[in-house]
């Protein structure tokens, strides 16, 4: 099979029909042979009933309902697990995207050899002051902390090798970086493609502007984890180290320069007077606290250890 496509849905039921026949058109216009993964994140309006329509019609439908809303990763994550086809393409269901980009992705993935196409909106049409600028500059925040240079990252229309997904962990909030996800797990070779984009013909965005407190949060966390995940004691070790030998050192000379005062017979300064005196014993707490979150970390990714955390490309 050349393709699996898959769709995360939730209350899409106007879009589904025009969706998958403009997806069949076009893929049989090209000869490419597909399968469709609908996945209906909780869905409370007809969009299941409609896919269980579609499936009776067309074996090559399939569909996954969650019991609620889980997010938009958790539906690409189950459909991950499950595509056949040798090229995945991702697509919303909300006709933003168009369908008949998918023969040139393929194209883009089979002959030119990329690991991921990501569509770019560069002409878009969304709300200007909610959507593109914070975009923007979320987009110039991954760029930099991710070294994957995106102009979109959060584009729903995606082409990948079947091995990418099926190496990736999509979880939490991060199908906004799945490149980045890709990048970590060894795929390096990632490009865009400029893709057409229409305004939401139905309905209204499911994500509101807290997209981009939690954007930034993951963005965060991705970079942390990508730096420092496979080895928390070079981060938490190292400065809980130097935490702790800087508050010893503090100590150490509040001890001699207390000893010295009392050989030149002055007493009565107290070392409790002595703002230092609670810097180096607040320093001396705080590194062993951030040596014992390094050491943790450490038996952590021990016990856990996924034997294969790297992806090997070849071998002969
Ligand atoms: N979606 C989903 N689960 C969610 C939120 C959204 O499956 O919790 C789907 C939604 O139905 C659509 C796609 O993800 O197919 C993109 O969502 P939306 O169009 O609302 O995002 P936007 O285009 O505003 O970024
Ligand atoms: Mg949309």
């Amino acid at each position: 099979m050349n393709l699996s496509i898959i769709i995360p849905l939730l209350n899409e039921e106007e879009s589904l029909d025009e969706l998958f026949s403009r997806i069949d058109k076009v893929c049989n216009s090209h000869n490419l042979s597909y399968e469709i993964w609908f996945v209906d994140d909780g869905s409370t309006d007809l969009s299941w009933s409609i896919i269980e329509n579609l499936k009776v019609q067309y074996p090559q439908i399939h569909g996954i309902k969650f019991s609620r809303n889980y997010g938009k990763s958790q539906a690409l994550h189950a459909a991950f697990a499950r595509a056949n086809g040798e090229v995945v393409i991702t697509m919303d269901a909300d006709l933003q995207d168009f369908p008949e980009e998918i023969p040139e992705l393929y194209d883009m993935i089979k002959t030119e050899g990329y690991d991921i196409v990501s569509g770019w909106k560069k002409k878009r049409f969304d709300n200007v002051m909610t959507k593109n600028i914070p975009s923007k500059i979320f987009n110039a925040a991954a760029r930099s902390i991710s070294g994957v240079s995106l102009h979109d990252f959060n584009c729903g229309l995606k082409a990948y090798k079947k091995q990418v997904v099926k190496s990736i962990d999509v979880y939490g909030d991060m199908h906004r970086y799945i490149p980045v996800l890709a990048a970590n797990a060894g795929f390096r070779k990632i490009t865009e493609k400029p893709v057409q984009h229409q305004a939401r013909p139905y309905g209204s965005s499911k994500f509101g502007t807290e997209r981009f407190v939690r954007g930034f949060l993951d963005l965060i966390t991705l970079w942390f984890v990508s730096r420092f995940g496979g080895r928390p004691m070079h981060f938490f070790g190292a400065a809980g180290t130097l935490m702790f030998i800087a508050g010893f050192l503090s100590a150490f000379w509040l001890g001699i320069s207390k000893l010295i005062d009392v050989s030149r017979g002055i007493y009565g300064h107290l070392l409790t007077n002595n703002a230092w005196f609670f810097i180096a014993l607040t320093m001396m707490v705080l590194g062993t606290l951030l040596f014992i979150a390094g050491f943790l970390g450490e038996m952590i990714i021990r016990t856990n250890r996924q034997h294969e955390n790297y992806h090997v490309e070849e071998v002969i």
